[in-house]
C-alpha cells in the first residue's frame, strides 16, 4: 500500500486572495486582473477574469473566475497557473492523481526535458542540441518504460 503521509494540503500552495486587490477594484469596473510572477523559475504573465455579485448592503463583491474551470472563487492557488481549489485537487495535487494521470505527467515532464512538444500524440522527437548522447539514450529508455506502463494500464 502506498503511504499517504505526504499528501499535499492546500496550505502547500501559494494563495492569491481576491481581497489583495480590494483597493484596485474599488476604483472602477475591472473585468480582469493582470498577474505576473515567477514560479519555479518560469515567468508567467496573463489576465485572470473576474466576476462580481452585488452585496445586500450595497456595492459589489468581486470574485476570481478560475482560469481552468471558470468557477467563481475568492481564492486561487498557484500550480504554475493560479487555479481554484477544485482544479488543484483534480489536476495538480500529485498525491490525488490517479496513477494514469501521474504517468502522463511524468511523460510530459520528460518530453519537456527533451524539448519535445508536450503530449504523447506527437511521438518521439529528436535529440536536443547540446544534450549528451548517453543522457539522451537514458531518457529514451525512461520514456519507453513509461509508455509501456501506460499501455499496461489500458489492458
Ligand atoms: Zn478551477
Amino acid at each position: 500500500m502506498p503511504a499517504l503521509a505526504t499528501t499535499h494540503s492546500l496550505n502547500d500552495y501559494l494563495k492569491l486572495p481576491i481581497s489583495r486587490y480590494r483597493e484596485q477594484l474599488r476604483q472602477g469596473n475591472a473585468q480582469s486582473i493582470e498577474v505576473s510572477y515567477t514560479h519555479r523559475s518560469k515567468p508567467y504573465q496573463y489576465s485572470i477574469q473576474l466576476t462580481k455579485t452585488s452585496c445586500n448592503y450595497g456595492g459589489n463583491r468581486y470574485w476570481w473566475l478560475c482560469p481552468k474551470c471558470y468557477q467563481r472563487t475568492s481564492t486561487l492557488y498557484c500550480a504554475g497557473l493560479y487555479v481554484c481549489r477544485h482544479c488543484i485537487g483534480a489536476n495538480y495535487g500529485s498525491q490525488l492523481q490517479q496513477p494514469i494521470d501521474r504517468i502522463y505527467s511524468n511523460l510530459n515532464a520528460l518530453r519537456e526535458r527533451l524539448g519535445w512538444q508536450v503530449g504523447i500524440i506527437h511521438g518521439i522527437g529528436e535529440r536536443p542540441k547540446g544534450m549528451h548522447h548517453s543522457t539522451y539514450e537514458r531518457l529514451l529508455v525512461e520514456y519507453e518504460q513509461l509508455t509501456n506502463k501506460l499501455i499496461r494500464t489500458f489492458y
